[in-house]
């Protein structure tokens, strides 16, 4: 059923982790015992879907603002007998109170944003908790020639290249890059002045 919900992703050309960056997730997701994850871009629920099969115990809570995709997340969370697990808001992630402490916020929506997801959702970290963010390599077109980009196209990237310095710059976060799928981050806070 699964690969139903991938192969669905892939024909309407919906950007769902690839299968790299997905089984990347879950296992850093059962070694780390997350518990609670805030996400940033459902789609059609392909990635929430994943994470809560790893554990019945995990609670997901994602949001997406395009309509369509939200509604079909709501049929395939159905589908998969998971609304107890996860909780799909319809709603602009920037423009939205999320008011409880996660273990794990997961950033995959617009990649022009993350720096203002970055800053906004850390907030809504448990102690120790952990940033993951996605496409950091953006289909291999980050730190690389940019000349032959349509414009939008290199104004994202170069959106994203700022994000992975705001991150390699960050004092109150440690990130650890990771060349898989398509580019991963894992911020972590440093908590050695959190004594
Ligand atoms: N995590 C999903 C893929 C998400 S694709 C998976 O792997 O299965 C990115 C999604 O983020 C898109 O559906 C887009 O509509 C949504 N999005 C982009 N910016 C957003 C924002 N500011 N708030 C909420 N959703 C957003
Ligand atoms: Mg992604």
């Amino acid at each position: 059923m699964l690969d139903k919900l991938e192969q669905t992703a892939i024909k309407n050309n919906i950007p769902i982790m690839s299968k790299d960056g997905i089984n990347y997730l879950i296992n850093f997701i059962k070694e780390n015992k997350v518990k609670t994850i805030l996400e940033i871009g459902t789609a059609i629920g392909y990635s929430a879907i994943k994470m809560a099969f790893i554990d019945p115990e995990i609670k997901i809570v994602t949001i997406e603002r395009d309509q369509n995709r939200y509604n079909e997340a709501i049929v395939n969370v159905k589908e998969f007998g998971l609304e107890k697990q996860i909780d799909v808001i319809l709603a602009d992630a920037l423009e939205i109170d999320i008011t409880s402490k996660f273990d794990l916020v997961f950033i995959d929506a617009a990649k022009a944003q993350y720096i203002k997801f970055f800053e906004k959702f850390k907030h809504n970290l448990n102690k120790h908790g952990i940033i993951v963010s996605d496409n950091l390599n953006f289909h291999g077109l980050v730190n690389s020639d940019k000349t032959d980009l349509s414009r939008n196209l290199r104004n994202l990237v170069l959106k994203i290249e700022k994000y992975i310095q705001f991150l390699e710059n960050n004092i109150e976060f440690k990130t650890k890059f990771i060349n898989i799928g398509d580019g991963i981050s894992i911020s972590r806070k440093d908590d050695e002045d959190e004594n």
